[in-house]
């Protein structure tokens, strides 16, 4: 089976929320068990709560988020036109973060890659950042 939905909404923290319900229960297709609902719904609220608060750093922008089953795999990708991340792959360390100050702890990332089979972040200066995850349900 391969079913595909795309979602555009404002930087807003209130959209936190919403993105990953939309995403959980877009999921639920795969018969999802509780864990794995919890999983998607903590990684869509890392990438989003990354794109608003990093990527258009509390101001103003757009986030996409698409999301594919394709048989029992759901493929998530969380995109925004932010500042970008100069260095990804130091950016994926656990407890790497460029906003100590914010109380971040740096560890989104690192959950995102726990939690789902595989995490890929495409990133580039003054461009964006584009968070690219797939995880088995129902194994
Ligand atoms: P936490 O997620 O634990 O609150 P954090 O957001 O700093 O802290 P990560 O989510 O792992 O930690 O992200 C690590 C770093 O990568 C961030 O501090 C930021 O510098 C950069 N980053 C992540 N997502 C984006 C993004 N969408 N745009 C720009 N920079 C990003
Ligand atoms: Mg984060």
């Amino acid at each position: 089976m391969k079913n595909e939905m795309s979602l555009e909404f404002d930087s807003l923290s209130e959209n936190e929320s919403f993105a990953r319900i939309v995403a959980a229960s877009f999921a639920t297709q795969l018969n999802p068990n509780l864990e794995e609902i919890d999983d998607i719904k903590t990684v869509v609220s890392e990438a989003v709560t990354n794109c608003i608060i990093h990527g258009y750093q509390m101001g103003e922008g757009k986030i996409f988020m698409h999301c594919k089953i394709q048989d029992q795999e759901i493929h998530i990708t969380i995109m925004d036109k932010g500042v970008g991340i100069e260095d990804v792959e130091q950016a994926m360390e656990p407890m790497f973060t460029t906003r100590p100050e914010l109380e971040r702890s740096g560890m989104g990332f690192a959950f995102m890659k726990t939690l789902m089979d595989k995490l890929e972040v495409y990133s580039l200066s003054g461009v964006g950042t584009t968070v690219k995850m797939k995880k088995k349900i129902g194994e």
